[in-house]
């Protein structure tokens, strides 16, 4: 059998045969569920040693990522797009073209840092080349696409920053009216006019990513694409900065060699980031333990704890944490096909998975042994986790800058991670906590946890809340679904 690793199939078993182009535009499967690649490219020790040689990033990324866009796009044409979605100009803050650095905290602890780009969130690093291979794709195929997507939070300016501009992608998105700290809603602010329309509505976020669901089953707008991890084009750009961090920490110790193991830490709401550690894994990456880290919602922390999903009813709770005040987490559907494969064949089980799914829709919450597989268990998949309060988060945010001798101010997202790495990682080898976020973007927490806020070193952010004065810049959503229809059908 010849395996094309390029090839794309829904989770549910339709769209067999899709191709990262496929992938890209749609978002979404038809059948409901989400792409997932067919197979996976293979590294061995002598692959990643390789790989080590690779400096720059745009070339790294292409080096890891090529694998999974196959020949939507031509290998040199992917590294065109790779220079322009990661550049200086974008990544101020960082030297030599590594545009993910880690840093050592202390002993086992290391932070990489994922937030030096335009919106100083780590969803930058994925839609930034998402962004680049929209417009070249629907250039190449003389299309438009018009993209709805909802944010809690660094989603929205990350996805604006990306798409601004592109004269091919128009771009609808929904936030709620509170919960984002107020830096956030001055990013969106600023991104706001031409193709970029923001729209305000009186709810929580899970509601929100609701209502982008349901518009996609609706005639005239089954067409629309999507930019959350939904997307699996965002996934597979989030994969090299794994291999990126486990080579930089590996080549800074002697006595560590390739092929030694790391744990990732990883704060999570809707999975992606998380996703992404478990397909770096799966490709070979010497990871022992991806640890996901919750604040207060923690359905995650449940989930890997009791191999239960029980998404809570209600709503999320809003945290000092918001990017993850998530109760749902679309992603964990491909980990649950991966894990559903048969045991004798490696084959998918779409329709396991499709009972799987079932089940959580019609009472709320599932487990694997519902659907005759007990052998199944989280942790045996590598997965670890915990979660962290307010508190926790203030604590820690004031440890890392004392153990820093006051060099290292991090955000509430990232304490989330190290916290959950101090009580819950063994911290026996190299354990890599991954920074979302930079302080900046998250003042009143920070002041509260140190007494002052970060310094606005970096002009880009410097008076960033002025833009919240222009009334144009959200979209006062009336009438919920009615409204959208009506909005995004005037405005495109
Ligand atoms: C989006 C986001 C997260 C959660 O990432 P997922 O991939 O949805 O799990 C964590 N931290 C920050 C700062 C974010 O913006």
């Amino acid at each position: 059998m010849i395996v094309n690793m390029s090839e794309y199939i829904s989770t549910r078993g339709e769209d067999a045969g899709s191709t990262y182009e496929d992938v890209l535009l749609a978002g979404q499967a038809s059948d409901g569920g989400i792409f997932i690649p067919n197979e996976l490219p293979q590294y061995d020790t002598k692959r990643l040693e390789e790989l080590s040689e690779v400096r720059e990033y745009p070339d790294f990324f292409v080096e890891v990522r090529s694998d999974f866009v196959g020949d939507s796009i031509s290998r040199d044409q992917q590294t065109l797009l790779a220079h322009q979605a990661y550049t200086e100009e974008k990544f101020p803050g960082v030297a030599g073209g590594n545009y993910v650095p880690v840093r050592h905290i202390g002993g086992q602890l290391y932070i990489q840092a994922l937030s030096e780009g335009p919106t100083a969130a780590f969803k930058d690093m994925a839609l930034q080349a998402v962004g680049q291979d929209m417009e070249y794709v629907l250039d190449r195929l003389d299309q438009n696409l018009r993209i709805l997507g909802a944010t809690s939070g660094d989603t929205g300016s990350a996805a604006e920053a990306s798409l601004k501009g592109l004269s091919r992608v128009s771009l609808f998105m929904l936030s709620p009216k509170e919960g984002m700290s107020e830096f956030q809603r001055a990013q969106m602010a600023a991104l706001s006019g031409e193709n970029i329309h923001n729209i305000a509505v009186n709810s929580k976020f899970d509601p929100l990513q609701k209502m982008v669901t349901s518009l996609k089953k609706e005639e005239g707008f089954e067409d629309l694409g999507a930019v959350n991890s939904i997307n699996w084009a965002r996934v597979a750009s989030q994969i090299p900065y794994y291999f990126s961090g486990y080579l930089q920490v590996i080549r800074s110790r002697d006595e560590l060699k390739i092929g030694d193991e790391v744990d990732f830490v990883v704060p999570s709401g809707n999975m992606g980031n998380a996703l992404a550690a478990y397909e770096a894994k799966r490709m070979g990456l010497p990871i022992r333990k991806i640890i996901v880290a919750t604040n207060e919602n923690d359905v995650l922390d449940k989930l890997i704890q009791s191999d239960v999903y029980a998404p809570p009813v209600g709503e999320a709770e809003t945290t000092s944490s918001p990017s993850m005040d998530i109760k749902r987490a679309n992603n964990f559907e491909r980990i649950v096909a991966d894990l559903l494969r048969s045991e004798q064949t490696g084959e998918h089980d779409p329709e396991r998975v499709r009972e799987y799914m079932r089940i959580l829709q019609d009472e709320g919450s599932v487990s694997f042994a519902r659907v005759g597989r007990p052998d199944i268990s989280l942790k045996d998949a590598g997965f670890e986790s915990g979660s962290s309060t307010h508190a926790d988060r203030l604590r820690v945010i004031g440890q890392v800058f004392n153990q820093t001798e006051g060099t290292d101010i991090i955000d509430p997202h990232t304490a989330d991670a190290v916290g959950v790495a101090l009580r819950k990682a063994k911290l026996d080898i190299p354990t890599i906590c991954m920074e979302t976020a930079k302080a900046v973007k998250f003042e009143p927490t920070i002041t509260q946890a140190l007494g002052f806020a970060p310094e606005r070193t970096d002009i880009r952010f410097a008076d960033m809340e002025h833009h919240l004065d222009n009334p144009d810049a959200f979209y006062d959503l009336i009438g919920a679904m009615d409204g959208l229809k009506r909005y995004i059908s005037a405005n495109s």
